[in-house]
């Protein structure tokens, strides 16, 4: 084979490598993403759950709260019923203090659910407090991976530049500006192996006189049809 081809294909292997370890870097902003999204339904439940606490002890607090009116309303009531004289109005009391009484028992009973239902968030909290600790540690891992994947891939394109960069100083310039021109266009590669006439780079059988040309070894031969560098195996 050709020498410049060899050494052009060569660089062709470089550039292939480059460009794959370029899209793996360009991949883990999105990859580092993904990962912490993955904290989002933890967090909220978490949040959720205090949420409900919060709302839970409001409520706690308000039902003490009626409680507590009630209690002193009977205090301030047995102290009217104590000084009245009145049989009617001592009654009309006794009705009153035995209403509040009922009162009493069905907030306290409310109160004893509410208990219940605290008990059972903050159980649910802890929960979703273990939970969350757990994807945290999930993510932070998968993160220090990413960080060391894209620490040794900087280092892999680093080696890469160099030794394309001393690859391609081995080659006639012209050679290297039309090999770096098709690689940009074509996006895959720029030089590809004539089978039986056809061009593997886009599949179309070249006319005879680009098989001896490629065959004479004399310069770059290019398929007329996608302009590929093409070149024969011996
Ligand atoms: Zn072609």
């Amino acid at each position: 084979m050709q020498a410049e081809i060899e050494t052009l294909l060569i660089l062709q292997d470089r550039d292939q490598k480059l460009r794959d370890f370029l899209k793996q870097l360009e991949r883990i902003p999105d990859d580092e993403e993904s990962a912490k999204t993955r904290l989002q339904g933890d967090e909220a439940a978490l949040e959720k759950c205090r949420a409900d606490i919060q709302a839970n002890e409001i409520e706690m607090k308000n039902i003490a709260l009626d409680i507590d009116t009630r209690k002193e309303s009977v205090a301030r009531l047995k102290v009217q019923q104590f000084e009245t004289k009145k049989n009617e109005e001592f009654r009309a009391m006794g009705v009153e203090i035995e209403r509040y009484g009922q009162e009493i028992t069905a907030l306290e009973d409310r109160e004893l659910e509410f208990m219940e239902i605290g008990e059972d968030l903050r159980k649910k909290r802890e929960e979703a407090s273990a939970a969350l600790a757990e994807t945290q540690e999930l993510v932070d891992e998968e993160l220090a991976d990413l960080g060391t994947r894209q620490e040794n891939l900087n280092k892999d394109v680093e080696v890469l530049e160099t030794e394309r960069s001393k690859i391609a100083g081995g080659l006639d310039e012209d050679s290297v500006e039309t090999y770096e021109r098709l690689m940009k266009n074509k996006g895959d590669v720029s030089v590809v192996v004539l089978n039986d006439g056809q061009c593997s780079g886009c599949h179309v059988k070249v006319i005879s006189s680009t098989v001896v040309a490629a065959k004479a070894k004399n310069g770059l031969t290019h398929c007329e049809n996608c302009g590929r560098i093409v070149y024969c195996v011996d």
